[in-house]
């Protein structure tokens, strides 16, 4: 690797981005610039090998990203996504068994109780086993006015970012075994909320409360729970409503790195807090933020 691209101010996309919108949840594989979620720029080291893992959210974006990274790292890799998503969906299942692992893809509804049970009972079928549970979809929508905010919306970013958590990890307890792992996904958000993001702040928040109290209730089983906290990455969840169009040709630069993140550089956070590399770490928050602090 040359100098040049080691430097976290010029080593992933730092220009304006074009400005481009899609209906939610979108594809990536439409964005421009597509985003970097590793497919040929992470590489593995056996840190996972063997190991059975389902992703949320792991068709585009942050989720794609820690599911090429898990397959790279020698995990069968079971994926959920909007059905809307199936063509993001199925060039990360053929990554995945480039890498010579199983890949399982199961579309559905998050915001469906039955669905999440529904989802765990097949990710442990079809894998032979389950050892982590990754927790990334989300939900969010700006609206610049408390005023214009609907029931519905706030009622479905809560389903979505917090319902399926408690929903999903209640079905997958029954399988998860000493030395498994549980890993959500809040914000940056949750500590410095953003004035336009009131349900989705409230939720990332949600989610900090809810994985430390879990990790506690759950170490004596021997399962740890652990916290990523993204700052401003490229990804669909942007150019689908979470900005406003006009934000997005700047997106990131008000980070002291001056850029937004590309997935790829959250892969190495997830593979840690899923390895045994990190088995003295639970109920704690990881910050990738490009200097936003998260606290
Ligand atoms: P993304 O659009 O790639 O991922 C979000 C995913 O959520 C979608 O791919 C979709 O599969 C899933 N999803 C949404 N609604 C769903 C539903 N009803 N049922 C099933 N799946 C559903 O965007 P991303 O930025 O990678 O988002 C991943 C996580 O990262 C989210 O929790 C988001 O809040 C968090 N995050 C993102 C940023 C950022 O700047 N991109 C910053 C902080 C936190
Ligand atoms: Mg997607």
């Amino acid at each position: 690797m040359s100098k040049q691209t080691c430097n976290p101010l010029t080593k992933y996309y730092h220009d304006k981005f074009p400005k481009q919108k899609q209906a939610a949840p979108g594809l990536q594989c439409e964005m421009d610039p597509v985003p970097d979620c590793g497919e040929k720029s992470y590489q593995g080291h056996q840190r996972l090998e063997g190991k059975k893992m389902l992703v949320t959210g792991g068709d585009s974006g942050i989720g794609r990203a820690a599911a090429i990274a898990y397959a790279k790292e020698g995990a069968d890799v079971a994926i959920n996504y909007h059905p809307d998503e199936q063509k993001d969906a199925e060039d990360v299942a053929k990554i995945i068994e480039k890498a010579g692992r199983k890949a399982v893809l199961i579309p559905g509804d998050l915001s469906d109780e039955a669905f999440c049970k529904k989802m765990v009972d097949e990710a442990h079928n079809k894998l032979g086993g389950l050892d982590n549970l990754t927790l990334v979809a989300g939900k969010q929508t700006s609206v610049a006015d408390i005023m214009d905010l609907t029931t519905e919306q706030i009622r479905k970013t809560f389903e979505i970012n917090v319902f399926s958590l408690f929903w999903t990890t209640k079905a997958a307890l029954g399988y998860l075994k000493p030395g498994s792992t549980i890993i959500t996904t809040s914000s940056v958000q949750a500590f410095q909320p953003g004035a336009s993001l009131l349900d989705y702040a409230a939720t990332k928040s949600a989610i900090i409360a809810f994985t430390k109290g879990l990790a506690k209730q759950i170490a004596s089983k021997g399962i740890r729970a652990n916290i990523v906290a993204p700052g401003p990455v490229w990804t669909p969840l942007q150019i689908c409503g979470g900005q406003p169009s006009d934000a997005i040709p700047e997106f990131g630069k008000e980070t002291p790195l001056k850029r937004a993140g590309q997935p790829v550089e959250l892969s190495g956070v997830y593979v840690h807090l899923a390895s045994s590399e990190s088995s003295y770490t639970t109920a704690e928050t990881y910050g990738v933020t490009g200097g936003e602090h998260t606290n």
